[in-house]
């Protein structure tokens, strides 16, 4: 898939190799380091290739692996690293971090500062187990969400062993209003409405030195939300939203009311004036139906009205 518009931030190893082409080896790296975002994954939870999916898009996937729809916030000089939703991909797609510092911290079983998560639906926390002892094995690390999503951990397996162990734990955050957790990031968490099984949502903004995002991979339908849409996007610089369906006819056999999400078109509709008065739009959370992924005509769609479709590996400078 080919992206309008991204930003690509050096590498600290990209730097180094630059300099050392140039003959410039003691310019400092730092001249050029800002904290940034990077998309660790774009598809809806069950993933893609799906169990069981034998379709062109789940067999190509079978050979050009993608993600489940996570970020991760860095601040390359400091080396601070922050997780947003633990996804069953986790092993795999935290490599897309390329810093050497995060595999010193990894090997030192403390990879992150922090992990963010928005609701507990399989493709935003499953991935925690990974991390418990059976895994990595990590060592007090914060982990920021809602009291009912931290009850809910608290109180369920595997999940629990984490917290009994000491391995993460819940800093006490306030809900729909901005805290600082580092220096150079600032959060706030804001009440999605989307399917509450297990927890409730939030959608997560992030700001750093120079860029505020948001990031809101689920909601069951903009209509539903005591915010305008609109007037969300407006207050930061770039919003990664919900993209799991580009139709209602994606998914045949299936009530598409069982697994509400607003349509891609239908956001563009709500969100056009907004992209045009400059504030970025990328949509993520891709389901395996959605014919964004395959780049073609649905895709053209979204770029030519001036939206973005986000792919893993992606950066945006905080
Ligand atoms: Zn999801
Ligand atoms: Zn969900």
């Amino acid at each position: 898939m080919t992206m309008q518009r991204t930003t690509h931030v050096l590498s600290r190893r990209e730097f180094t190799a630059m300099l050392a082409a140039l003959a410039l080896p003691r310019l400092s790296w730092s001249i050029l380091a800002r904290p940034y975002a990077v998309v660790l994954g774009t598809i809806q939870d069950g993933g893609l290739p799906q169990v069981g999916c034998y379709t062109p898009r789940c067999e190509r996937a079978r050979r050009d692996p993608q993600y489940v729809a996570s970020l991760a916030l860095i601040e390359p000089d400091a080396e601070r690293y922050y997780l947003v939703d633990a996804t069953p991909d986790i092993t795999r797609q935290v490599d897309l971090i390329d810093e050497e510092g995060f595999r010193r911290r990894a090997q030192a079983r403390r990879p992150f500062d922090g992990i963010f998560l928005t609701h507990a639906h399989i493709g935003h926390y499953l991935g925690l187990a990974l991390l418990g002892r059976e895994g990595l094995g990590i060592a007090r690390t914060p982990v920021y969400c809602t009291p009912m999503m931290a009850e809910y951990l608290t109180t369920n397996g595997p999940w629990s062993l984490l917290v009994d162990e000491g391995r993460i734990s819940f800093p006490e955050v306030p809900v729909d209003a901005w805290f600082t957790v580092d220096g150079w990031l600032r959060v706030r968490m804001i009440p999605v409405p989307h399917r509450p099984e297990f927890s409730d949502t939030v959608a997560f903004m992030f700001r750093g030195p120079g860029t505020t995002i948001l990031y809101l991979p689920d909601v069951d339908r903009w209509e539903s939300w005591s915010l305008r849409v609109q007037d969300v996007v407006r207050e930061v610089d770039v919003a990664l939203l919900d993209g799991t369906f580009f139709s209602s006819a994606e998914v045949p056999g299936r009530n598409i009311e069982d697994i509400p999400h607003p349509l891609i078109p239908h956001t563009m509709d709500l969100l056009e004036p907004v992209v045009r008065d400059g504030h970025r739009v990328v949509f993520t959370h891709f389901n395996n139906s959605n014919p964004v992924l395959d780049d073609g005509a649905a895709a053209e769609a979204v770029r030519r009205r001036g939206f973005e479709l986000a792919q893993a590996g992606m950066r945006i400078v905080l």
